[in-house]
């Protein structure tokens, strides 16, 4: 791929006057876009991609170019420098590749429907319009759009329309902003609105295939995260409107577009009669992070795509302190640390992960870019670690300031830590620095040696790691006085252990409330006076205990055998994230046995000795005024006590099935996903199959499908198996933007695992031409990496994805996954002997 040259410096733009003609029959349009802007020197050049240019104009003359599709631009020889008018009229393809602008499918009462939409970021706007598609190059924008239009169609873009003529629509002209943050969209719609205390329109749309009150809870959460915002960060919503729109086909998560937020289905809309807390809590988490955006990336937008991480760690952190604030009970931090928190803690112990700040090469790269557990997770986990030392007053005060230095323009992540350095009297920026240049974190190890407690860094690997000496400033938070603010040196004594543990009545501990992005390993000797005090600790540090114990095993620094013991202490716990960290580290256990053994026989009783007092208290339907605690805590143990085939279980599961047998949808959303799959597991037959695909094809509420799916990828049947993945490539029953789901769940099912992963093998190329555009692409390999654990396996992902190691945008990830397995394939032949002996000891 070509080398990145900044188009900025050598042109300009100020003013784009866009016009657009689209037919959704023809999958094709015409487009005619006017530049204004300043030209540094004669030679310039455009973005563009696939666009067939007719002609330019410079100055309204007539005027020779070149096509260099290599380098996706159009390259053009001015007669002189300085203003210049361009004009470019040309035409191109819509495609199915969900970038640029694209046809979403859908059906209603029988009838196929298409909504046409955009998504330009990363490096899509030029594939509508050529220009400087750049996120430095900020220029106003005016929109004309015709499309075949039916009567009832509804258009959106960033701004509102402001006439009509002979089927034209225009749009008033945009703030100065970014390219990548340009929409629109048109279609059949339905909405609901309401306004802001400050006048802000707020609309949720969505397609007419979905009930009304689908649109309701979005609504809600979107009119107060903006005047949260507003409030938060000192600094009116910049915009008229914020609409908010779903799309049926849609390949990221949700996309910030300044004043039209387009969000994948499952993000937007539910049913709010029937839709899981954590669902809930996921959607409006998504949403209070689109709308963190409209300000901290839109309003303000990283310099180059190498502060991405600005936008993207900012975002993340923003969504729980917005939704802390407007939905308090919900106490959503504990979901950070049951979700960004391990993401990032597994993914950033890997040798060869990429710094949060990374340098960006060539086009494919920016792609790459979008490490989740990185860029999103570490990257809020930084920020957070920010916030804690600063406050949130000076978070406040430096934000404003830097809104009203940066507004209508860039930043990069040094003006950032100027603001809130200013506005918190401490170097911000050199304590960030070495989190975030380099890669991965520290293990601080804890032990009293020779009568001092002392500290000590290393970094922290699972796998192989080649230690480079690195070293951190590792905010402590120790809970005894005599630990200092940060640790900026590798070992530290702390003074004497038997006298200072007598001062302190407690144990000894770091990282109080688990907001530095560090772990712990304490010699055995403290961790069993922090363990011998277990009561005494919140729901937090108890999972921080797991969690850490849990890394420190995979990292092969300690054994899982000696975590095997420990589990009983927490399996009592009310508290949804204890359970949480408690399964996952339990099902952490299963890569020790082989299915259908002895070995999986003893972990059955283990999960069922765990979960039986759980079951007994918490049963299979919700209670009336329940905890949220227990909401959330019961689809954990009905899990586990399935799992461990207990026959009440799956007895109580089978009837609830047959109860609902006609109206499946209705079942609890939070405990559907384990009713459906245990009854493929255990009462499957032909009917049952065909019946769960039908409701997968018909229905159109996103929780319930990813519940049909989880079950139907359960399937131990041969011919369903094939009849699933012969559906991989029919986007009538799974769209391409579901198929990873899919792909995972056969995967990861010991009776499917081969037919799946020869279906990727043989028909990568589909998969490339298909979803290969998408910035999620590489999570395909992800997938297989978590799963995959024998030597086979390991040497069959080897041989299929060394040779792609020089494909732009994948060298990384195949390089960490392949890592990945090794260490798990060394970690089972260590351990497995030590860990099902652990097991058979203590099931009863
Ligand atoms: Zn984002």
């Amino acid at each position: 791929m070509a080398k990145i040259t900044r188009l900025y410096d050598l042109f300009q733009p100020e003013h784009y006057d866009i016009f657009l003609d689209i037919s959704r029959e023809t999958k094709h349009f015409r487009g005619k876009t006017v530049i204004q802007g300043i030209a540094q020197q004669t030679e310039i050049a455009l973005h563009q991609k696939d666009l067939e240019v007719m002609v330019v104009y410079v100055n309204d003359e007539k005027t020779p170019f070149e096509i260099d599709s290599a380098n996706e631009v159009i390259r053009l020889q001015l007669s002189q420098a300085g203003n210049v008018t361009l004009t470019v009229e040309y035409e191109a393809e819509l495609t199915d590749s969900m970038m640029g602008i694209y046809p979403s499918y859908y059906e209603v009462d029988g009838v196929q429907k298409q909504l046409v939409g955009t998504q330009f970021e990363t490096t899509f706007a030029r594939q509508a319009f050529p220009g400087i598609d750049e996120p430095e190059a900020k220029a106003t924008f005016d929109l004309a759009i015709k499309y075949d239009e039916y009567d009832g169609e509804t258009i959106l873009s960033n701004m509102p329309e402001i006439k009509v003529v002979d089927g034209i629509h225009y749009f008033d002209t945009t703030v100065k902003m970014s390219t990548y943050l340009i929409a629109f969209a048109f279609g059949d719609l339905q909405s609901k609105m309401t306004k802001t205390t400050s006048g802000v329109q707020v609309g949720v749309f969505a397609t007419k295939a979905h009930q009304a009150q689908e649109l309701d809870f979005a609504l809600d959460i979107a009119k107060r995260s903006i005047e949260f915002y507003e409030e938060f960060y000192h600094t009116a919503y910049p915009l008229p409107h914020s609409w908010q729109l779903a799309l049926p086909d849609f390949s990221a998560g949700a996309m910030e577009n300044w004043g039209l937020v387009t969000y994948r289905e499952a993000y937007l809309l539910l049913d709010p009669k029937n839709t899981a807390l954590e669902t809930k809590q996921l959607v409006a988490t998504v949403i209070a992070h689109e709308l963190a955006h409209q300000w901290f990336g839109d309003l303000v937008t990283m310099q180059w795509w190498d502060d991405l991480w600005l936008n993207e760690s900012f975002a993340n952190m923003m969504e729980y302190v917005a939704i802390d604030a407007i939905e308090p009970d919900w106490h959503i931090w504990e979901m950070f640390q049951t979700s960004d928190v391990p993401a990032a803690l597994q993914r950033d112990a890997t040798d060869g992960v990429q710094s949060v700040h990374v340098q960006v090469q060539n086009p494919a790269e920016i792609d790459a870019l979008f490490d989740g557990a990185i860029v999103y997770a570490k990257g809020a986990r930084m920020l957070v670690m920010v916030r804690a030392l600063i406050g949130d007053d000076a978070l406040r005060t430096g934000l404003k300031q830097y809104f009203n230095n940066h507004q209508y323009g860039n930043a990069k992540g040094a003006d950032l830590w100027a603001a809130l350095g200013d506005a918190a009297g401490i170097d911000v920026g050199a304590i960030m620095h070495s989190w975030l240049e380099q890669p991965g974190y520290p293990v601080v190890n804890v032990e009293v040696v020779d009568g001092q407690l002392t500290i000590s860094q290393q970094q922290f690997f699972i796998g192989e790691g080649q230690n480079a000496g690195r070293q951190w400033q590792i905010p402590l938070k120790g809970n005894y006085e005599v630990v200092p603010q940060i640790l900026d040196q590798p070992t530290l004594s702390l003074g004497d252990y038997q006298q200072l543990r007598n001062e302190n009545g407690q144990p000894f501990r770091l990282n109080v409330g688990n907001e530095s992005h560090f772990i712990v390993h304490y010699a055995k000797d403290l961790l069993a006076d922090i363990l011998g005090a277990l009561d005494q600790l919140g729901a937090i540090d108890q999972l921080q205990i797991l969690q850490d114990l849990r890394l420190l095993a995979e990292g092969n620094q300690i054994s899982y055998a000696e975590i095997v013991p420990l589990l009983e202490k927490f399996a009592d716990s009310s508290s949804a994230v204890v359970n949480d960290v408690l399964y996952r580290l339990a099902g952490d256990l299963k890569k020790f046995v082989q299915p259908d053994s002895e070995e999986e026989a003893n972990l059955q009783k283990l999960f069922n000795q765990l979960s039986a007092k759980q079951v007994q208290r918490l049963g299979w339907k919700p209670r009336a005024a329940e905890s949220n605690d227990d909401q959330l805590t019961r689809p954990y143990v009905l899990g586990a006590a399935l799992y461990a085939k207990n026959p009440e279980a799956i007895l109580a599961a089978h009837e609830l099935f047959e109860q609902n047998q006609n109206q499946l949808s209705n079942l609890s959303a939070d405990i559907r996903s384990h009713v459906l799959s245990n009854e493929v597991k255990n009462f499957n037959n032909e009917r049952l199959f065909n019946q769960l695909m039908e409701q997968y094809r018909q229905s159109t509420d996103p929780s319930y499908k990813a519940d049909l799916s989880r079950a139907l990828t359960a399937t131990t049947d041969e011919k369903q198996i094939k009849a699933i993945i012969e559906k991989f490539e029919d986007a009538s029953t799974i769209k391409p933007q579901d198929l990873r789901a899919w792909f995972r769940g056969l995967l990861a099912n010991a009776k499917g695992q081969q037919l799946t992963w020869d279906w990727i093998r043989n028909d990568w190329k589909w998969l490339e031409d298909t979803v290969g555009g998408d910035m999620e692409f590489n999570t395909f390999i992800t997938v297989i990496a978590n799963i995959f654990r024998t030597p086979a396996r390991l040497e069959e992902f080897k041989a299929f994805f060394e040779p792609k190691l020089q494909t732009p945008g994948l060298t990384r990830e195949i390089t960490m996954d392949i890592k990945a397995i090794e260490g798990r394939v060394k970690l089972i032949q260590a351990e497995k002997a030590a860990v099902n002996t652990a097991i058979e000891k203590i099931i009863a």
